[in-house]
């Protein structure tokens, strides 16, 4: 039965109209439902005019209002402050409740407490849900009931409480469908406009090529069914970026135009019918590993510009005009490391970056250069379409150590030995270096290895078309275990 008159749903990062915590709720409990997305001015001002994320935001949003309206209902667009936006529209509308799915973020936590604060104050209330995640900060903890921060006992404990339940319910796919008569139809008096246009929101249009990945629910679906193809090999293929390997769905993740659930259980499925393979298992691993660095980030929101073992925070960084020099031609891919080079044109270009070269690039950031990862950090958070600060946090810090379940300091990616491991022919440098293309799979990792006539001959002139080595690797190795001395009891 309907608890609640007037309801509205606030939509943030979970942009689909169908298994939708939130949303059921709302339909499930109110007679009428209205739908809103806030282009949040706290949260767009200070990004790049030129942004990915806002192009891919704005296409799936045009997809979203499609989906609601054959659902009989509408999306509400607005381009305003969120804190004082919710409450105001929630008065217009008389709303009794706003439902949302909840966000582990340390600004989005305040944020909505400042809007949970101002409903109360008329009367309304603020009801959140999981959606985000599988299982959130304290349903899996360790015996005594204290967080986890070792990533294996954390997984196994997580599938352990997905298999106690038979029936997975955890993974029940919320019922949209059978509540359409409860949608609100569209209405003039919210101040909606319309979607605005990406100009209008002080966006420069994105070429349709410049996002690389189809956009909206129904860009999500044509990833995972080629994906589905591919899933029993994931674990022989994920780590060879010139391989398509992964699913590529963590854009879609981001921004919730695809179900954590209906993923796990695509996983969860393969394994039980035996068509997954290894990889079934290993990709469901990866998306605890999701689950992990959320449930590090609520516990700990502290990692946000610390590290999460606190000593590493004594360790010394290079500073000043030197490191800005180092850091911009990381940033640049002018490092003079190929498969680095290759990796950073991936980022530049395309806003992706594989796994495995987000690993090198970052390990080659801070241990080869002895930048500090924070500022690699904002450079992902700039540049990727994906970003996201639990999981982006938590790589930055395995890379450096730092974090929790991190690799250990000593270990340090050689750059040369990644570049002819994952990309053995070099067909992923090829793409992203043609300058380099005309080498072949053994010289094609460490050029300035190569005797002046075969550099010739093959069209390359180091610091002209191609950098010499900003770093000797042995050389920066042999820094990184000085620099990281002032750690070392403690991780002995
Ligand atoms: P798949 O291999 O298909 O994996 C499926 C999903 O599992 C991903 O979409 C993602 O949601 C999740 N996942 C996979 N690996 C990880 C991981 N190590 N940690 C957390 N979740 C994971 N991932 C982000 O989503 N946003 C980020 O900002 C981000 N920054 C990173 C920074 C660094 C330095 C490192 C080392 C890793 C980072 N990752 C980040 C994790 C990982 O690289 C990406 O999730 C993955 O490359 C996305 O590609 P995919 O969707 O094809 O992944």
């Amino acid at each position: 039965m309907p608890q609640s008159g007037t309801s509205l749903v606030w939509f943030r990062r979970d942009l689909r109209s169908f298994d939708h915590a939130a949303l059921h709720h709302a339909l499930s409990q109110s007679r009428r439902v209205f739908c809103v997305f806030i282009f949040d001015r706290a949260i767009i001002e200070p990004l790049p005019k030129k942004d990915r994320r806002i192009a891919f935001i704005h296409a799936s949003l045009i997809a979203l209002d499609a989906e609601l309206r054959a659902l009989g209902g509408s999306l509400i667009v607005l381009h305003a402050n969120a804190e004082t936006a919710i409450p105001a529209l929630a008065e217009t509308l008389k709303a009794d409740a706003v439902f949302t799915n909840r966000d582990y973020e340390p600004q989005a936590i305040a944020r909505d407490a400042a809007v949970a604060v101002a409903l109360t104050a008329q009367g309304r209330t603020l009801r959140t849900f999981k959606d985000q995640v599988v299982f959130e900060k304290d349903e899996i903890l360790t015996q005594s009931g204290t967080p986890f921060s070792v990533f294996t006992p954390y997984k196994n404990a997580w599938l352990k409480k997905l298999h106690l339940d038979s029936d997975v319910a955890c993974l029940r796919s919320y019922d949209i469908e059978s509540f359409r008569d409860r949608f609100a139809a569209p209405r003039n008096e919210t101040g909606n406009a319309g979607i605005p246009t990406l100009p209008e929101l002080g966006f420069e249009e994105v070429d349709p090529n410049g996002v690389p990945v189809p956009t909206g629910t129904h860009g999500a679906q044509i990833l995972l069914d080629d994906f589905a193809e591919r899933l029993h090999h994931y674990d022989r293929t994920r780590d060879f970026p010139a391989v398509k390997g992964p699913s590529y769905l963590s854009v879609h993740l981001r921004f919730g135009t695809i179900s954590i659930r209906a993923l796990a259980r695509h996983a969860l499925d393969a394994m039980r019918a035996g068509t997954g393979g290894n990889g079934a298992a290993v990709w469901l691993s990866e998306l605890i590993w999701r689950d992990f660095y959320f449930m590090i980030l609520a516990h700990h929101p502290q990692v946000v510009g610390h590290a999460f073992k606190p000593d590493y925070d004594a360790i010394k960084w290079e500073r000043g005009t030197h490191a800005e020099r180092l850091f911009q031609a990381w940033c640049d891919g002018r490092t003079g490391y190929p498969l680095v080079d290759a990796a950073m044109a991936q980022i530049n270009q395309t806003g992706y970056m594989h796994n495995r070269l987000r690993m090198v690039t970052a390990s080659f950031l801070i241990k080869d250069l002895g930048i500090d990862w924070r500022w690699g950090e904002r450079y992902f958070a700039e540049k990727l379409n994906d970003f996201d600060l639990a999981a982006n946090n938590g790589g930055w810090q395995w890379a450096a150590s730092s974090g929790c379940d991190a690799q250990p300091y000593f270990r340090i990616f050689n750059p040369v030995t990644q570049s002819e491991k994952f990309d053995p022919e070099g067909k992923f440098i090829r793409r992203y270096l043609p300058q380099l293309a005309k080498l072949d799979a053994k010289e094609i990792h460490a050029p300035w290895q190569l005797p002046a006539t075969k550099l010739e001959a093959t069209g390359i002139s180091l610091g002209k078309n191609y950098p010499e080595p900003i770093v000797v690797h042995e050389e920066a190795r042999s820094r990184t275990l000085q620099r990281y001395a002032v750690v070392r009891k403690v991780t002995k």
